[in-house]
Order: C-alpha cells, then sequence, then structure tokens
C-alpha cells in the first residue's frame, strides 16, 4: 500500500483547495484585477526572444535582486528570491526548523505556515487573534516564553483580516525570541509600513514580500525575502538552484523598473476605502477594516452567500470548517465596476 510509505507528517495532510469556478468577476485570491500594459507586453515579447530556454536561469537571480535592493533600501546580498514567498516559507522550514521544534503564529491567518511546519514534522502553534482580530501582544510574548519557538510568524497586513500589526510590538517580540522572526509582508504595498529597516539591527528578523499581489505577477510565481546575511547563507544551502525560471526573473525586474504598479496600487486603495464605505450600508453584514487588497466580512449564513454570489457570477474566499472563521467571507478588492456589482449583488442576496 502507498499509504503505508508516505511520511506520518504528511499523510493526513490535505491539497490546497482552490476553486477553479469560472465567475464573471474573480473576487478571491487577492490578486490583482489588471492585466500588464501594451508597453509590458511589448517588453516581453523581447525578453521571450532573448530568453534562451535551453540555459538554465541565473540561481542568483543577481538582475532582479538588484532591482529589489533598489526597491526596498537593503543591499542585494540580503536578498533571496523564491518561486512565490511559499518557497521561501519552505526554504525557512528547510533550512532552520527540526523535528520537535515549536513554530509559532497568529490564528486566524495565512494558512501555510501551519501546513510547511507540519511537512517539517515540527509542532505548529496557532496564538488566536482578539475578538476584532486585533493582535494582542502580550498573548503572544506570553506564547514567546512558554513554547521557545524555532521560528515566529507575523503577518502584516494580516491575510485574511486585513489589519496590521503596531511597529512597536513587533520589536517587542523581536526582543525576546531567541529563534527568527518572520514578517510576511505580502501586502505591504498597499500599507505603506514596513520593517524592513529592521533587518540591519536583528539578524534573526526576516521580511517576506512576494510579487503576487500589488505587482500583479502572481502567475510567474516570485517571492523574495530580506535577512541578516547569516540567515541569507544558510537559506541558500537548501535552496533549490534553479528555483526561479528566467522568464519571470526578467519580467519581474522590468514590472519592477517601470514602477506602473504605483498607479494600480493608488486604485486599489481607493477601491478598498470606497468598499470598505459601501459595504457597511448593508444590513446584516458587518466588515473589518482593511490595510490591504481585501475586506473580510461577516454574515448569518456564509456558505450560503458564497454560493448565492457564485450564481451571480462572483466568486469570493470562504472558509468553511475554519473554526477562527465561522461565518466569514473574504472579498478581494477589483476594479470600480466589480466592486459595484459585487455590492449590488451582495445587497440582493441579503435582503432576501
Ligand atoms: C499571497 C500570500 C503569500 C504567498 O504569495 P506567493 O508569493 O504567491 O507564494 C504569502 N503570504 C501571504 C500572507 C499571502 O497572502
Amino acid at each position: 500500500m502507498i499509504r503505508d510509505l508516505v511520511r506520518r507528517d504528511v499523510v493526513n495532510l490535505k491539497n490546497y483547495q482552490v476553486h477553479m469556478q469560472q465567475c464573471r468577476y474573480k473576487m478571491d485570491a487577492n490578486e490583482s484585477p489588471f492585466d500588464l500594459s501594451e508597453d509590458m507586453y511589448e517588453k516581453m515579447a523581447d525578453i521571450v526572444k532573448k530568453s534562451r530556454p535551453n540555459i538554465y536561469p541565473d540561481p542568483m537571480a543577481t538582475r532582479l535582486r538588484e532591482a529589489i535592493s533598489e526597491y526596498a533600501g537593503v543591499p542585494a546580498d540580503r536578498i533571496m528570491v523564491g518561486n512565490g514567498s511559499d518557497d521561501l516559507i519552505h526554504g525557512l522550514m528547510n533550512s532552520f526548523v527540526e523535528k520537535d521544534d515549536c513554530v509559532i503564529y497568529p490564528e486566524p491567518s495565512f494558512s501555510m505556515y501551519r501546513i510547511y511546519t507540519l511537512i517539517a514534522g515540527a509542532r505548529p502553534v496557532g496564538i488566536p487573534l482578539g475578538d476584532e482580530f486585533q493582535y494582542d501582544t502580550d498573548e503572544f510574548m506570553r506564547a514567546v516564553y512558554r513554547y521557545s519557538p524555532k521560528v515566529v510568524f507575523l503577518c502584516t497586513p494580516n491575510n485574511p483580516t486585513g489589519n496590521t500589526i503596531a511597529r512597536e510590538d513587533i520589536v517587542k517580540v523581536l526582543d525576546c525570541v531567541k529563534g527568527l522572526l518572520v514578517v510576511d509582508e505580502a501586502y505591504f504595498e498597499f500599507c505603506g509600513n514596513s520593517v524592513v529597516e529592521l533587518t540591519e539591527k536583528y539578524p534573526n528578523l526576516v521580511v517576506l514580500r512576494t510579487f503576487s499581489k500589488a505587482m500583479g505577477l502572481a502567475g510567474l510565481r516570485v517571492g523574495y525575502m530580506i535577512s541578516s546575511q547569516e540567515v541569507i547563507g544558510e537559506m541558500y544551502k537548501t535552496k533549490s538552484p534553479y528555483n526561479l525560471n528566467s522568464l519571470s526573473q526578467a519580467i519581474a525586474c522590468e514590472v519592477l523598473k517601470s514602477g506602473s504598479y504605483k498607479e494600480r496600487v493608488d486604485y486599489i486603495v481607493k477601491e478598498r476605502d470606497r468598499l470598505y464605505m459601501r459595504l457597511k450600508e448593508i444590513k446584516g453584514v458587518k466588515s473589518y477594516p482593511s490595510h490591504a487588497n481585501f475586506i473580510l466580512i461577516k454574515v448569518a449564513d456564509a456558505e450560503g452567500v458564497h454560493r448565492r454570489l457564485i450564481e451571480k457570477g462572483v466568486l469570493v474566499r470562504s472558509f468553511k470548517g475554519d473554526p477562527y472563521l465561522d461565518d466569514c467571507l473574504r472579498v478581494t478588492v477589483n476594479t470600480a465596476e466589480a466592486n459595484d456589482y459585487f455590492i449590488e449583488a451582495l445587497k440582493e442576496i441579503m435582503s432576501r
């Protein structure tokens, strides 16, 4: 039996579930609603022509790291890129986490912290957020003392709740963790606050970022991490040499240099705030303030609302079976037209 051959840490895991339903408006995965510009497609055509697919990509992603270095304001030797930031979370486990180590993270948050911890054979411990999903520093510090975690994950703005963690609180945790503190800034561009410059002072601080959200390149799978040279050095030991393909490296580099994402981020932020105001007008919907490109809402019958939205052509994210997100749905901010359509659809569903 194949099942008897599978590692015990893996045998009970489930596939990451993605709805591949075709919907008129895709508002479930925090992607950018914007296609790249014509200009960028021309540049991409040029990149493809010069790409030499018979040759392995640059394992150090030198040009891309230099572009990120300029963007993030840290030297390129403290940056590593990955096949999405998921790949880097996995890499952190490979280099730093062993059996019986403890990994802590807020709950609810991004589900992959737990999954990769389980795959590493380590012990995941979720620390609940407050009633309004606010982050409770004291609770977190108690957990740090109690579990002596090898890795602590914080996510700010937090997915799926949209709230941020104050910088002072991050520093408090930094001052007491002996392991790594990973701050996931996947939605950094929508809020503007970062702790990147603290990586100069704290060698155990890791900042994760991605091209999948604000940069609009989810399909190309580009993520990066910023940390100390020591941490980056240990990461390279376990990295697959050619984890990021040549096309993704070159295109991510162009998109970053073009600066075209800026205007789009401004648009999404404006739409997010408008969407939030409009959601507040709907009876029976509680919405949580967000600093990212999505809004979490709470309704009486989330599964029913989710299904009826699909019937009307809108796909949002449901959290069926997650005890922390009972009756919650997460809607990704889209174009004004899509957001209006979603609001009208939700209004109608809620008025029935
Ligand atoms: C989307 C997301 C990621 C993963 O991004 P990829 O680079 O596409 O792997 C990581 N962390 C959080 C919190 C996210 O929401």
